[in-house]
């Protein structure tokens, strides 16, 4: 039996965000993966929303760290300090330690597994299991995973975009690939240096994704442009400038081609029963570069295969470690 006041969460970590989901009430946060340290003392300075908004803007005696990267630990002990401020944050520091369901990309390796389980348990859990992050996608986007049918989830998150056919409550075929959000942000700073003679920080960037990003180049042409500021490589000096539409969508090109490429691969791999099941039912696209616009689309042009983006899908791994908590009294007593 759980103590009084003992609480099951399920947390997502992700390289982007954060979301702590506690159990009977749902989410009940969600914050930017960031911390902001001083550099001499060690000490934090801000954690989430705050600390994001110093990225590319600290003064040289304070860090703005995002410890995950691709999607695992890339900073440990700044990982457990964001994980103990947001399970403190999200059950207030009274009640118990708590059992916490968190959530791994698939093809991690057992080191990197362990070293989230173990982040999680110094960060206050009385105990921590894993969930693979398609498979919480999958439940928390609503497909039948323990029915007998496949089901194709395909979730874009900031470090990886994890691609899974996933039958009878467990993955037939999956694919992790080191291509996401991220990379999208890369891509367009790169773009924008190599074509405009101007740099700009990934925040820049990672706007211009979100405001006339597009993962089709035909459809751009009919989405404008918008002016950006950075530092113009020749003077130095500050500078706004025009950017297009497609050219956000030219600098995206290659990364959604990988994208699309990984999702063939997962397809070819499954069996004929699955992938006509996929058919029927279709694709979903989870994590928040599901948003890109036209992604849906560009994906079923190239899959033949009809594409759905689910219902919230910056939440649905939040939402599925969440709903997998029921099980962690049944791993307990494993
Ligand atoms: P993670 O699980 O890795 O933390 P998320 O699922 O939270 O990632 O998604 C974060 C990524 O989604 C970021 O790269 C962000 O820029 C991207 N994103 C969010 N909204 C949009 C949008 N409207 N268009 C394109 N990308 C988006
Ligand atoms: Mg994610």
């Amino acid at each position: 039996m759980l103590g009084i006041g003992t609480k099951n969460i399920g947390i997502d970590l992700g390289t982007a965000n954060t979301i702590v989901y506690v159990d009977g009430k749902g989410i009940v946060l969600r914050e930017p993966s960031v911390v902001a340290k001083n550099t001499k003392t060690g000490e934090i300075v801000s954690v989430g929303d705050a600390a994001r908004e110093m990225i590319g803007r600290t003064p040289a005696s304070i860090v703005a760290i995002r410890p995950m990267k691709d999607g695992v630990i890339a900073d440990y002990d700044t990982t457990v300090a964001m994980m103990k401020h947001y399970i403190e944050k999200a059950l207030g520091k009274s009640s118990g330690k708590p059992y916490v369901m968190v959530c791994v990309p698939s093809g991690v390796t057992e080191v990197e597994k362990r070293a989230v389980i173990d982040a999680t348990r110094v960060a206050g859990a009385r105990d921590a299991y894993v969930i693979e992050e398609p498979f919480a996608a999958a439940i928390g986007a609503g497909l039948p995973v323990m029915d007998p049918t496949g089901s194709m989830v395909v979730d874009i998150g900031g470090g990886t975009t994890d691609v899974a056919t996933i039958s009878l409550g467990g993955i037939v075929s999956s694919r992790s690939i080191r291509m996401a959000g991220d990379k999208m942000d890369e891509a367009i700073v790169y773009y924008v240096r190599q074509n405009l003679n101007l740099l700009i920080g990934e925040r820049t960037a990672e706007k211009l994704k979100w405001d006339i990003g597009s993962a089709s180049i035909e459809a751009s042409a009919e989405m404008g442009t918008t002016e950006i500021r950075g530092r113009d490589l020749v003077s130095g000096l500050p500078k706004t400038t025009e950017v297009s539409a497609t050219d956000v969508a030219t600098a995206l090109q290659d990364v959604v081609a990988d994208i699309i490429t990984a999702i063939k691969e997962t397809l070819e791999e499954t069996s004929p029963e699955i992938a006509a099941d996929v058919i029927d039912h279709g694709i979903v696209l989870t994590g928040g570069g599901a948003l890109l616009k036209h992604l849906p689309e560009v994906i079923a042009e190239e899959t033949k295969v009809p594409v759905f983006i689910a219902s919230e899908p910056l939440d649905c791994v939040a939402v599925g470690t969440g709903e997998s908590l029921k099980s962690i009294d049944v791993m307990k007593k494993k």
